[in-house]
């Protein structure tokens, strides 16, 4: 019988001693799958040493993947970039002009950074990088005084010549086009460089009733889209305890629904972070949910429940950590067994 596939995100440590000691109760743990953050820091200073935590993983029977840490500033993450304040010139800028702590998703700046990195990740010798929750730096606006991103210099440009007439300083239907275009288009290239490297893609996308399901099945659609993740974080998106079940049952069957009949398998996200005292056993339930919706892998974010990163772990770490122990034993018991 195959092992139900676990992934855990491991982040917080670069020393292969103590690297060696956590995957090993990964592996312990059942965990097919370690997730790697990999940052600019980790780029700049440490790639010979993601190397060597990927081959410590592969020798205790673990698959790596590599996810981009707020890569400049585009993804998911508590990193900072380097490359923002290399290119002030290529950040993205807000509707009124002002520059925004993230590189523009179509200029030159950040494909030079992505193709870095995947150089690194290939490198490393991962087999998957995830697309982890790629974003401009703002999110779409909810009122008509929200500030929006990208409006730099070169995105007007191409807004200009695709509609015929400046790029206006409101959101209008047209915007909401053109910068979702930006995104999809920045994701198809990127999936593209990875494929060349001989990498495949995760992506990893966030509920956002905004946007829906907006995009994910031409996403999925796209060669070199292996898996494909959702951050369902109940908690973190401030669903009542009440409403999770159908909450998370709601973007777990949207997120089937847009791989159904491809060759792409699902990743359903964990939070393990940031959880108050007294909701510890939701996490439990959420992981038999997504088994009894057949998603192909369950991940948690993260190893010991981020007690790394105070402003992030949850009131009880121990207790989150040994909640998601045990239901992942019980998990493996039930497939195995
Ligand atoms: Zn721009």
């Amino acid at each position: 019988m195959n092992r139900p596939d676990l992934g855990i995100a491991y982040f917080g440590n670069r020393y292969p001693n103590h690297a060696r000691a956590d995957l090993a109760e990964m592996a312990a743990l059942g965990t097919t799958t370690v997730v790697h953050t990999c940052s600019e820091a980790d780029l700049r200073w440490n790639p010979g040493t993601m190397a060597e935590l990927v081959s410590i993983g592969n020798e205790l029977g673990l698959t790596a993947w590599f996810t981009p840490w707020a890569l400049g500033g585009i993804f998911g993450g508590e990193a900072s970039s380097y490359a923002v304040m290399e290119h002030p010139e290529a950040t993205q800028r807000d509707n009124l002009g002002q520059p925004l702590p993230a590189l523009c998703l179509d200029q030159e700046p950040l494909r030079a950074l992505i193709r870095r990195w995947l150089d690194c990740a290939a490198a490393a010798g991962v087999t998957v990088v995830t697309w982890d929750e790629p974003h401009l730096a703002l999110p779409n606006p909810k009122s008509p005084d929200d500030r929006w991103s990208c409006r730099c210099g070169h995105c007007q440009a191409r807004f200009a010549q695709r509609f015929g007439h400046p790029m206006p300083a409101v959101w209008t239907d047209e915007v909401a086009d053109f910068q979702h275009d930006t995104t999809m288009r920045a994701l198809e290239w990127m999936i593209a460089e990875a494929t060349a490297r001989g990498l495949e893609s995760g992506l990893v996308l966030l509920p956002d009733e905004a946007i829906g399901d907006r995009g994910w099945r031409a996403l999925a659609s796209l060669p070199g889209v292996t898996w494909f993740g959702l951050t369902p974080y109940w908690v973190f998106e401030q669903v009542p305890s009440e409403n999770v079940e159908p909450w998370l049952q709601q973007w777990l069957e949207r997120m089937q629904a847009a791989i159904d009949g491809l060759p792409v398998r699902s990743v359903g996200w964990i939070q393990a972070f940031a959880i108050p005292a007294g909701r510890e056993a939701e996490l439990a339930r959420g992981i038999e949910i997504m088994d009894e919706l057949d998603i192909d892998m369950v991940a948690v974010w993260a190893f010991r429940a981020c007690a790394a990163m105070s402003e992030l772990a949850p009131a009880d770490p121990l207790k989150v950590w040994t909640t998601i122990e045990t239901a992942v034993r019980a998990r493996a018991a039930g497939v195995n067994g």
